[in-house]
């Protein structure tokens, strides 16, 4: 197979257009391209103004590759593909072993863990505290709509994880040697996610898609011999000699294996304290405060797309952000959401969070992204390990006063809130939260220092994109959740590094941030796993 980079065609191209443009690009006959498949399409945003072409990267099979790529010698857009299909780690004897492995939490992390040790014959048990997928979207819209929580299911809690109700953006930084990105790229088509979040440069997939995606893999993992658990919430631990020996149950039942993955999610925070009381070695870690802001979707499209705002190929337009703050803290956008909705994010009583999300289509009115200011242990809650749960929850608890205590979120407009006076009515921005907003004065919801960042950073940034410090756009508060506060700290093994036989994964580890990296943590984690099961060499 080679791989054709930088191949480029107009944005209106027609669909047909592609194979003439590799054939003339490779200068072979139209028969000598056997077949080919688009690996990446990207745009630049940045051209915005001139032409602004498709860049391909295509893989193509070709009938004589070693005459080819020896014609083409020296062209650093034309070489061999590389092999990113996965390579399982082993495989257990039919019936599989007498012990079997536990996932805790079905988030992205446990799913990818848990499919993966079911593929590799492991029969893995998994246990979700909150609910199967159709119920869960029931109880959130229960917060949203009717301003009731259901603590045990809600946006943080039950199938599918965090992300479920999300804008389902399957991106990431990480690095990804082995490519287990697209290994779980590929399951999420495979359980009914569209194809082309394989090859479109920054995918994303949707609420309702990924609901659907999610009670697929599930009834996959069964049907490999694996058992899906849900409102099973994992309320202690069994420990012999400085091994896990199993887990306990809030119902009391105890379930044994020397192999547990802990895939909790970054809002677990009654189980990081039974971690912390059973001295399982944790550590506070940095994560963010902010607000999320909203604006007319069209103002970021004309800003980030110029003339091609409003493309249909394009769909609606992201941003990404950073501004470096006079008093030394990083203010940066996150979570961006085009054509999305806020949410309240909350899975604790009387407490108020923000997050965004939004379907497929990216078709609402607004643009939102968490405006958010970094803070660390060292400077901002020195004290131990749940210090930064702690400062979490007084800050959420103080959002959902200053909220009116019903789950609405206390607000205030841009303009408003870079003077420093308290918004007493909405303009031409209608903010998308439900329960709804209350407006006034955001000040008192953050640290001093956090809202001096975020007012120097909104006019820095309406100078990457042209008003982005509307006086109307609506900021929401508060965002907390944007990364766990904790580490579960792991060593090269990827155990515990006091605990033999705990595996911590994924978000609430701090291994992880955002769906795709959560997956590709799962997969890692479920491999040394297996390895172990197997006795296999690392
Ligand atoms: P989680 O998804 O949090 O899953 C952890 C699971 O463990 C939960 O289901 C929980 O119920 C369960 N659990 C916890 N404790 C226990 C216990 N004691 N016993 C049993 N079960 C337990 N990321 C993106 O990449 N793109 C996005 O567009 C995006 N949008 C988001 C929008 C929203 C509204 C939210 C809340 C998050 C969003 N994220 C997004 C972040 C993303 O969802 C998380 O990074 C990801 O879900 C983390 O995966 P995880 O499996 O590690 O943890």
């Amino acid at each position: 197979m080679i791989r054709l980079t930088e191949l480029k065609l107009p944005l209106d191209h027609a669909d047909d257009a592609l194979r003439p443009a590799i054939v003339q690009r490779l200068g072979i006959a139209d028969s000598e391209l056997l077949a080919f498949t688009v690996f990446k399409r990207s745009y630049d945003a940045r051209k915005r103004f001139g032409d602004m072409p498709f860049i391909y990267i295509v893989d193509c099979e070709v009938q004589d590759e070693s005459a080819l790529l020896a014609r083409l010698e020296g062209d650093r857009h034309v070489g061999p593909a590389p092999d990113i299909r996965y390579q399982p780690v082993g495989q257990a004897p039919a019936g599989g072993l007498d012990e079997r492995p536990i996932v805790v939490g079905f988030g992205p992390c446990g799913i990818f863990a848990a499919l993966i040790l079911a593929q590799a014959g492991l029969r893995p048990i998994v246990l979700e505290r909150g609910k199967e997928v159709r119920q869960r979207t029931k109880d959130t819209w229960g917060l949203w709509r009717k301003n009731v929580l259901d603590p045990t299911s809600n946006v943080q809690f039950g199938e599918g994880g965090a992300g479920t109700f999300s804008d389902g953006k399957l991106y990431s930084q990480i690095k990804d040697p082995n490519h287990h990105g697209r290994k779980v790229l590929e399951e999420f088509v495979k359980a009914g996610a569209p194809d082309e979040i394989l090859y479109i440069n920054k995918p994303h997939i949707g609420t309702f898609r990924l609901t659907g995606v999610v009670a697929t893999m599930r009834e996959e993992i069964k049907a490999l011999g694996g058992e899906v658990r849900f409102q099973e919430r994992v309320s202690d631990l069994l420990i012999e000699d400085e091994q896990l020996s199993g887990v306990v149950l809030e119902s009391g039942e105890q379930l044994r294996s020397r192999h547990v993955v802990l895939a909790l999610g970054h809002s677990s925070r009654d189980t990081f304290r039974m971690l912390h009381a059973r001295g399982v070695f944790l550590e506070a870690k940095p994560f963010s405060v902010g607000f999320r802001i909203e604006h007319p979707q069209s103002l970021i499209d004309n800003a980030r797309l110029g003339k091609y705002a409003g493309h249909p190929k394009l769909g609606a337009a992201d941003y990404k952000l950073v501004h470096h703050a006079s008093n030394g803290r990083a203010v940066y956008s996150f979570c961006m959401c085009p054509g999305g909705t806020v949410v309240a994010a909350t899975s604790e009583p009387e407490r108020v969070v923000t997050n965004g999300m939004s379907q497929y289509s990216r078709n609402e009115r607004n643009a939102n992204a968490g405006i958010v200011v970094g803070i660390t242990p060292e400077q901002d809650y020195p004290g131990g390990p749940l210090a930064g749960v702690e400062l979490q929850e007084r800050l959420e608890s103080h959002a959902y006063v200053l909220g009116g205590r019903n789950y609405e979120a206390p607000g205030q407009l841009v303009g408003d809130f870079i003077k420093g006076t308290p918004s007493t009515a909405l303009g031409e921005v209608q903010p998308s939260y439900k329960p709804g907003v209350r407006l006034g004065d955001l000040a008192p919801s953050l640290p001093d220092f956090a809202i001096a960042a975020i007012r120097e950073a909104i006019p820095a940034f309406a100078k990457q994109i042209k008003g982005f410090d509307l006086h109307d756009a609506v900021l929401t508060g508060i965002e907390t959740r944007t990364s766990s506060p904790v580490r579960i700290t792991r060593g090269a093994d990827m155990q515990s590094l006091n605990l033999k036989g705990l595996y911590p994964a994924g978000e609430g580890a701090g291994y992880a941030g955002g769906i795709l990296s959560a997956g590709v943590d799962g997969i890692r984690v479920a491999e040394a796993v297996a390895r172990d099961m197997l006795g296999l060499e690392r």
